[in-house]
């Protein structure tokens, strides 16, 4: 069994409040998709990690995922020796997926950084015939960054409308992360209300960008072909 795309990020969660309704518009298309997180979210002010364990595959289940695994890199101080490599080899090799989508390699958080550049890295090693491990070689197509607390041009939005709520439920499943009125847990910047707020705000900020009510954005250093290059701007005016 294979996907056609694998979300990688460091914590969980982290792939949900960036892009989850591009994951949940996958599915609904028609795709298989998985997520993997390097770290297991030993650092986080909130919840244990079992708990947070659990609300991740809580919401692999809500975003339809075709499987989601944890690795255990070190959360707070994410290692990106060659014996991390080898593992995110191992699962690309495993599960072969076209498109890789991963963090940004330059964020606010270290980890975030680490993660987009273990993962570009190993996405290229994965390829390499000679390096010989249990399974052939695989390369994706590409590795596509999501945009978390560091802006950048995006080079291309995703509409994500219709899947919208999706995302917001998949979200919801981090009950111990974000805002929670009965919770007697030390308040942290993404359990303010104010947080799920932006996330909103940033959806929809994204989606005017490019005509529509809801987008989330992506860099990519390898552009997407574009077939319909006048749809692609259908329903909008210069501004
Ligand atoms: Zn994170």
């Amino acid at each position: 069994m294979t996907v056609d795309v694998i979300f990688f990020s460091a914590h969980a969660d982290d792939t949900e409040l960036s892009c989850g309704g591009t994951a949940a518009k996958l599915v609904k298309d028609g795709l298989r998709v998985g997520f993997v997180e390097l770290t297991r979210g030993e650092m986080g002010t909130r919840g244990t990690p079992e708990t947070r364990r659990r609300e991740a595959q809580q919401a692999a289940k809500v975003l339809g995922a075709a499987f989601r695994t944890q690795l255990d890199f070190g959360d707070g101080n994410l290692r990106t020796g060659r014996e991390e490599e080898l593992q995110i080899i191992a699962l690309l090799r495993r599960w072969k997926p076209k498109l890789v989508i991963t963090a940004y390699p330059d964020d606010r958080h270290p980890d975030h950084t680490r993660t987009g550049r273990i993962v570009t890295e190993a996405s290229f090693y994965a390829g390499l015939k000679s390096l010989k491990t249990d399974l052939p070689a695989h390369r994706p197509q590409t590795v596509l960054y999501y945009l978390q607390n560091y802006m950048f041009t995006p080079s291309f939005v995703v509409d994500v409308t219709a899947t919208w709520k999706t995302k917001m439920r998949a979200v919801a499943s981090y009950k111990s992360q974000f805002h929670d009125p009965k919770s007697k847990e030390p308040a942290t910047f993404i359990s303010d209300p104010k947080f799920l707020e932006m996330i909103e705000a940033r959806g929809k900020h994204f989606g005017a960008l490019i005509g529509t009510a809801y987008g989330e954005a992506f860099v990519t250093k390898q552009p997407p072909k574009l077939d319909d290059l006048v749809g692609a701007y259908a329903g909008r005016e210069v501004t």
